[in-house]
């Protein structure tokens, strides 16, 4: 089945006003580069590709048995809703219905929810060397799986097959990493300043905690959240996103066959339910942590929705984040690193690249070089070995995207390339595109454009650029290139972010924390300190 309105004319269905649109129009038809980045997406092997029924994504796995249409609840995968009603999931590559999934409501998450809290009792009673071997189990699970893990991730969200094996490797990392961290969850001793008292602190799980994910990593963005809970003996209720429960449902079950005991963690799947399911696990007494990565409106809600309950809220927001060439800056390093970390996911990554900010006397040819390596990319299906950058995730991102683009051409940006879509294809398409001539009254320099477009503005001197890449709400990530030690020092603590790339545009790892500051977030994933959000310290003080 086709998402309704998928043919329909794309120009046609912005919403930017006709004279707004006939300016941007008249704008990129002076831009005949465009049309070059257009070759891939009009593939005709691409347009003709057959809809893949969910019977014949199993068949392509080497494990069928990895995917059941199924929330997962007190051990057991329940394909049905007590609603009876589904949701269906789509391949954003061709706009097919490819699967369709348990719409859980309340009395099902209550369910989970209440199956978590028995097998915490028993859970946050084993030893940290149990939990790690059962870590370690799922995550040799995983590697054994996963190119059909790979796959499902390919299927449900678009992402270059490339670009999902490394996202399975690097999802599996934090189950690596945390069934080691479980060992070292230190407490510590405190010197008395009294001598008939000992004192001693201790860290303990906080309980069951509620996990709600995105669509951008189906899997990492799971096992990131869980490998630190399990460890130090949480137990969990996920919701992943609607768009990608088939990769929750993967880990799931190799999650069982790594030996996770019984109700120790629940899988709710929902799309209609999502709202009152956030809701309600926000306002449950037997949830005691919320950990959350997505949109910062719903991080604001998650959190005011939790304060009657007083939970540990653990947020990783969205980003705005700035990508700074200084003049004394390796261009060409610069370039390769602003192509990971623009376009990587087609932009839809929270530590993305929003804004670009090269100085004045190299901006021309920082824009010449990056429109030449994007003009190399292959649009496609995720699934097709020569693409290099896959579809967006739905419409409504589409329509995001080119509001944007537009919004900056009418402002006076310059197209050096990509703006032009494509008017008949399927699937959700935006070609990668490069704008220059960027200044502070668009959409861009603001907002998180969460696609394929890089925006190029210009600076003078360091403290204005600082200035500008601080002039945000977000401070998730930020990046920067110059070759002068002190300037990186300089920079490297001033910029307002969680997360500073110097001379890189690769900054994620299982070892280091991940997380943001001001509306970005609260909290840190992975590395030593992704414990802190599940666990807490209780004080000991024994007379003698
Ligand atoms: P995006 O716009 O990138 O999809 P969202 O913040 O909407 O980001 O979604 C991230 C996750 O949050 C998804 O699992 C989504 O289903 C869930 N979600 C969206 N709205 C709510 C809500 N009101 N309460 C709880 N979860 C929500």
């Amino acid at each position: 089945m086709l998402r309704p309105g998928l043919l329909t004319k794309r120009l046609s269905t912005s919403t930017t006003s006709l004279a707004a649109r006939r300016t941007s129009q008249a704008a990129l038809s002076n831009f005949p580069r465009a049309s070059l980045l257009l070759s891939s997406i009009q593939n005709p092997r691409f347009l003709s590709s057959a809809a893949n029924s969910f019977a014949n994504i199993k068949s392509q796995l080497n494990d069928p048995t990895l995917i059941t249409t199924a929330g997962f609840i007190d051990n057991e995968f329940i394909t049905t809703s007590n609603s009876g009603k589904h949701f269906p999931v789509y391949d954003p590559a061709n706009g097919t219905e490819i699967a369709r999934f348990p719409d859980m409501g309340i009395e099902e998450t209550d369910r989970a929810i209440q199956a978590a809290k028995q097998a915490f009792s028993s859970w946050s009673k084993t030893t940290a060397k149990e939990r790690s071997t059962i870590l370690r189990n799922w995550y040799n699970l995983i590697i054994e799986n996963e190119q059909d893990l790979a796959k499902i991730i390919t299927w449900e969200n678009g992402k270059p097959l490339a670009d999902a094996l490394g996202e399975v490797r690097y999802g599996a990392s934090f189950f690596e990493w945390f069934a080691e961290e479980a060992k070292r969850l230190y407490g510590e001793v405190i010197p008395s300043p009294n001598r008939q008292q000992r004192m001693l602190a201790i860290r303990q799980p906080i309980g069951v905690v509620g996990i709600i994910t995105p669509w951008n990593f189906p899997n990492a963005m799971i096992t990131r959240k869980l490998g630190a809970a399990l460890a130090v003996g949480c137990t969990v209720v996920a919701k992943p996103a609607s768009e990608t429960p088939l990769s929750a449902v993967a880990l799931y079950e190799l999650g069982r066959r790594a030996g996770v005991p019984k109700g120790v963690i629940g899988l709710v799947t929902t799309h209609h339910n999502t709202k009152a399911i956030g809701k309600h696990i926000c306002e449950s007494q037997d949830v005691s942590g919320i950990s959350f990565t997505g949109s910062t409106a719903v991080g604001k809600l998650l959190l005011k929705q939790s304060a009657d309950t007083v939970k540990k809220v653990s947020l990783e927001l969205g980003g705005n984040a700035a990508f700074i060439v200084f003049e004394d800056a390796d261009i060409d390093k610069a370039v390769d690193a602003a192509v990971l970390a623009k376009f990587r996911s087609s932009g839809q990554t929270c530590i993305c690249v929003n804004r670009f900010y090269v100085h004045s006397s190299i901006k021309d040819v920082f824009g010449e070089r990056l429109r030449e390596k994007v003009e190399k990319f292959r649009v496609g299906s995720g699934m097709e070995a020569n693409t290099t950058h896959g579809p967006l995730i739905n419409k409504a991102s589409v329509e995001k995207v080119r509001s944007h683009v537009h919004d900056a051409l009418n402002h006076g940006a310059k197209l050096l390339t990509g703006g032009k879509e494509s008017e008949n294809t399927h699937g959700y398409f935006y070609p990668p595109t490069v704008l220059t001539d960027m200044n502070n009254n668009m959409r861009i320099a603001t907002e998180e454009t969460f696609g394929p477009v890089a925006g190029i503005f210009s600076f003078e001197t360091e403290d204005e650029v600082l200035e500008l890449a601080n002039n945000t709400r977000f401070g998730l990530s930020g990046y920067f290139f110059s070759k002068d030690v002190s300037r990186c020092w300089r920079v490297a603590e001033n910029l307002q972010v969680g997360m500073v790339g110097v001379n890189t545009g690769a900054i994620s790892s299982e070892v280091a924390p991940f997380g943001g500051v001001k509306e970005s977030g609260i909290g840190r994933e992975g590395a030593r300190q992704g414990l802190d959000e599940y666990t807490q310290y209780k004080y000991i003080n024994m007379a003698i």
